[in-house]
């Protein structure tokens, strides 16, 4: 007998005949013995209808009004999955985030979790209850309903699952699993059985968006076993999460192909190379709460320099105001920018210990002719700035030199 936390996201339950799906699953575990928690979403669109209807009332929303509002989104969903369970004759009770106490801090629409009390889901799982957790929400120390950002419900399920050391957090979704790259861009892209952790962390980071980051980053550090599944399919044993040290299978070096089209790329000019230029450059864009993602500085020999960074497209038009201040003040030689393009990445920890890898992709996007702008790496990444145009083509001529369609 085993404890499942199961989360199920907006697509899972996005409608009637699919919740009473969940419900059926969720028996089918409870038949067997096993205990089983519900983290649940939103049914799909409702999180982003709650928010257009936000902004037609007001365009810049309270945060804390928001909260209260799009925090319903789960409430509608979790008596819905509770009277299914009921009408298969369960014994279910649904809990909201402040009913629980899943209590946060208290920054509204981005809140991290702090505790999670335990009392009143143990004792119901202890009398034979299924015990349905509103995801994605909480409560501050004032007692203020607080959500945790887009896609937050799966951190819900992984700190349930910590709080309540369960035997895996099943995350069940649309895909099912995590593959090599987006099969939509290419099809002989394969569901990977294991990925380490620090992988997923890197691809969750760097836009695949099967995963919260935040949920990884929670399952990491509590060392929660995590699994990703289809909640469409029947059958399938999904994408278990495992840590590098128990993955003593066969491994690839390299997992995957990320991508994303999010960032935009300022360069400034001709910047004079003394100490203090790199805060001079990005402390107002710090300042502006804007995260800055690659940085490049490259060496200078007449004592001036380039120096390139990108951030999210939706911060670029303030980023270049802001440093077109900046260029004035340091007297570098101008500033431009670029919105059309992307990041793509080759990720895998086999990285440590294999050289060549980053030859390999350079070499293969030099045989179709596209350039390199930036290049940043870590220990298990390698990530490339090209022209937005050549992304598709890029992941599949990588995703093909790196052999990923090719079974382990
Ligand atoms: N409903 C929330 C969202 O759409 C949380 C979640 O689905 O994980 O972002
Ligand atoms: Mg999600």
């Amino acid at each position: 007998m085993a404890l499942f936390v199961q989360k199920f996201g907006g697509t899972s339950v996005g409608s009637p005949e699919r919740i009473r799906h969940v419900a059926k699953r969720v028996a089918r575990f409870v038949a067997q013995g096993h205990k089983v928690v519900v983290v649940v979403s939103a049914m799909s669109g409702e999180t982003n209808r709650l928010i257009s209807l936000a902004k037609e009332v007001s365009p810049n929303p309270d945060p804390r009004e928001l909260d209260v509002m799009v925090s319903t989104g789960e409430q509608v969903s979790i008596a819905l999955v509770t009277m299914a369970l009921m009408q298969l004759g369960l014994k279910a009770r649904s809990y909201t985030g402040a009913q629980v106490r899943i209590t946060t801090d208290s920054a509204f629409t981005r809140a991290r979790i702090l505790d999670i009390d335990q009392t009143n889901l143990r004792s119901d799982l202890d009398s034979g209850y299924v015990v349905v957790v509103a995801g994605f929400q909480g409560v501050d120390e004032h007692g203020n309903i607080t959500t945790l950002g887009r896609g937050g419900s799966d951190t819900t399920g992984v700190a349930i699952a910590a709080a309540l050391s369960a035997d895996e957090c099943q995350i069940y979704t649309d895909v099912d699993g995590v593959y090599t790259t987006d099969p939509r861009i290419v099809p002989e892209a394969r569901r990977l059985s294991t990925i380490t952790f620090e992988e997923m962390l890197e691809l969750a980071s760097l836009g695949s968006k099967v995963l919260q980051i935040r949920s990884v980053e929670f399952a990491g550090k509590y060392r929660v076993r995590l699994r990703v599944l289809s909640s469409f399919e029947e059958v399938g044993e999904g994408t278990l999460i495992t840590f590098e040290e128990d993955a003593n299978m066969e491994k690839a070096i390299i997992s995957g192909i990320a991508f994303n089209r999010d960032e935009a790329k300022i360069t400034l000019l001709g910047v004079p190379d003394r100490p203090g230029i790199a805060y001079q450059i990005l402390g107002p864009i710090g300042d502006a709460n804007i995260d800055v993602d690659m940085i490049v500085q490259n060496v200078s020999h007449d004592g001036l320099t380039d120096f390139s960074f990108t951030v999210h497209r939706n911060d670029f038009r303030k980023a270049m105001e802001i440093l077109k201040g900046v260029d004035a003040h340091i007297k570098s030689r101008g500033v431009i920018g670029d919105d059309k393009i992307a990041k793509v990445s080759v990720v895998g920890v086999g990285m440590r210990s294999h050289a060549g890898i980053a030859s390999t992709a350079f070499r293969t996007l030099a045989e179709e002719g596209i350039n390199i702008q930036m290049i940043s790496t870590s220990e298990i990444k390698i990530s490339i700035v090209i022209d937005e145009k050549y992304t598709e083509l890029a992941v599949r001529v990588l995703h093909k030199s790196f052999e990923l369609e090719q079974p382990v």
